[in-house]
């Protein structure tokens, strides 16, 4: 990784620079990646996507918990060594366990044997079961013995398959991991053979991880172990504040933490980001979630302003305003003085339109002059309303809701309208005003009554962030 960056040519001072910043973030992956062990331990839940010895700190506390589970659900006297197994094992492998061998120090009563293989190309069910021994009688007996059962044939390479075998050859039990969170499993009674399902519930905890950007956003997320999806939930949270398109400079940084879904040790997902920086620029922008006492979950900033705006300033992307709002203009169709009461949006038929702001729908459908029309009604205060629609958009229809940038129609020429637009309109207490001109207004704060408890999660985040960056930059030097 860092042999990658340093071939970047340091031309000039500036891009030296760049690069540097880029390695420092490579850096700071390292590190996280192969903390020294007096880090480690302070990190318990730092950790990316990794298979690395930061991961182990973690992982014995979760593997305890795993196989606290697997015992639980299925009886197992080898849950414990076929979890610490299972990273050993690269191709197939069978462990002899001859009956006469003596006994390990887990197994105090006749133990049946255990045996595993590794699906390779070109591997069935039956060959799989040839490969410990079975007969194909014992192949067939688990497909027919339920429907269920099928999930065995249905193989991956790469798929570990775990056997029991009593002392007399049979299989009693038969298990794999479908996935890092299921598990299937087929064990022999009197009537056949039972199948069981067990899906792992992940253990949530959060992760931290800093970024600079070098060339692009996408590229610097990526490198700092930041998922595609997680990068795109960054970039909405800050969507209102900084145009990701636009003002992104290099040299600008994040930090965020996020939510990190973890089994047995290993990440498997990503939850929400819970808190994030964002330095544009030079400028500093905060976020952090919060759920208030309703249950409405948004992002504020770390003082507890709403991130969002109540609206968005254009209802339609990549449009040209073809006609301004006006209290008096000649009306193209009409032919007389006509306030304008709007702004229209001049763009090819189908282009998307979307809400605004949040609200209830009032209207979907025609309204004389304005066409195929939708009217908004936000909160109390403010009304907006969408003119000259081709047509809707699925589910948005009378007295429904809709949220901010939901797509509610299409542009169209519906009504009195002389070619391809919106019309779009801005209603403040039922006057109208200049959409164009309408200082934005903001979502709410935080109310008083939840202040107190807004920051006393807002605050150890920024802590926490402060904290994880200093430390990683200290422990660069
Ligand atoms: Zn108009």
């Amino acid at each position: 990784m860092t042999k990658e960056s340093s071939k970047a040519p340091p031309l000039y001072p500036k891009t030296h620079l760049l690069a540097a910043s880029g390695i420092a973030a490579l850096l700071s992956l390292a590190l996280l990646v192969f903390p020294s062990s007096d880090v480690e331990a302070k990190r318990t839940t730092l950790s990316l996507e990794l298979e690395s010895p930061a991961e182990q700190l973690t992982q014995d506390q979760d593997a305890a918990e795993a196989v606290q589970a697997t015992n639980e659900q299925q009886a197992s006297p080898f849950a414990q060594i076929e979890n610490t197994s299972e990273e050993t094992a690269e191709t197939a492998q069978i462990e002899p366990a001859p009956a006469s061998a003596p006994a390990p120090v887990i197994e105090e009563k006749k133990a049946p044997s255990h045996r595993e293989v590794i699906v390779a190309k070109g591997d069935t069910l039956s060959t799989l079961f040839e490969k410990v021994g079975l007969p194909a009688t014992a192949v067939h007996e688990v497909l027919a013995s339920g429907k269920q059962a099928k999930l065995f044939s249905q193989l991956k390479r790469g798929q570990k398959l775990e056997f029991e075998l009593n002392p007399q050859g049979q299989l009693i039990n038969l298990h794999s991991n479908v996935s890092d969170l299921e598990t299937i499993s087929l064990t022999r009674n009197d009537k056949g053979y039972a199948f069981n399902r067990i899906t792992a519930k992940p253990t949530v905890r959060s992760a931290y991880v800093h970024g600079v950007i070098n060339s692009s956003l996408s590229q610097s997320a990526a490198r700092a172990g930041l998922s595609h999806k997680m990068t795109m939930d960054m970039a909405s949270v800050f969507g209102y504040d900084v145009d990701f398109a636009q003002d992104i400079r290099p040299g600008d940084q994040f930090d965020v933490i996020y939510e990190q879904k973890v089994v047995n040790g290993k990440a498997v997902g990503t939850g929400p980001i819970l808190s994030a920086r964002f330095v544009n620029r030079g400028k500093t922008y905060t976020a952090v979630r919060y759920t208030n006492k309703q249950g409405n979950t948004s992002y504020y900033t770390a003082d507890g302003n709403s991130m969002r705006k109540a609206f968005i300033r254009t209802p339609v992307d990549f449009a040209r305003i073809s006609s301004k709002f006006s209290m008096g203009r000649k009306h193209p169709i009409l032919n007389k003085i006509r306030a304008h009461k709007g702004v229209d949006y001049a763009a090819p038929r189908g282009t998307p339109i979307k809400a605004a702001g949040d609200g209830k729908v009032l209207l979907a459908g025609r309204r004389g002059g304005y066409g195929n029309t939708v009217i908004i009604q936000h909160g109390n205060t403010y009304r907006t309303l969408y003119g000259h629609m081709q047509g809707f958009a699925k589910g948005v229809k009378t007295g429904g809701s809709v949220k901010q940038g939901q797509v509610i129609g299409y542009i169209g020429t519906t009504g009195l309208s002389t070619g391809p637009h919106l019309h779009y309109e801005f209603q403040v207490n039922g006057v109208h005003v200049d959409p164009l001109g309408q200082k934005v207004a903001m979502a709410d704060p935080i109310s008083k009554a939840e202040r107190a408890r807004f920051l006393a999660q807002s605050q150890p985040l920024m802590a926490r962030m402060d904290q994880e960056k200093a430390t990683m930059l200290a422990s660069k030097r």
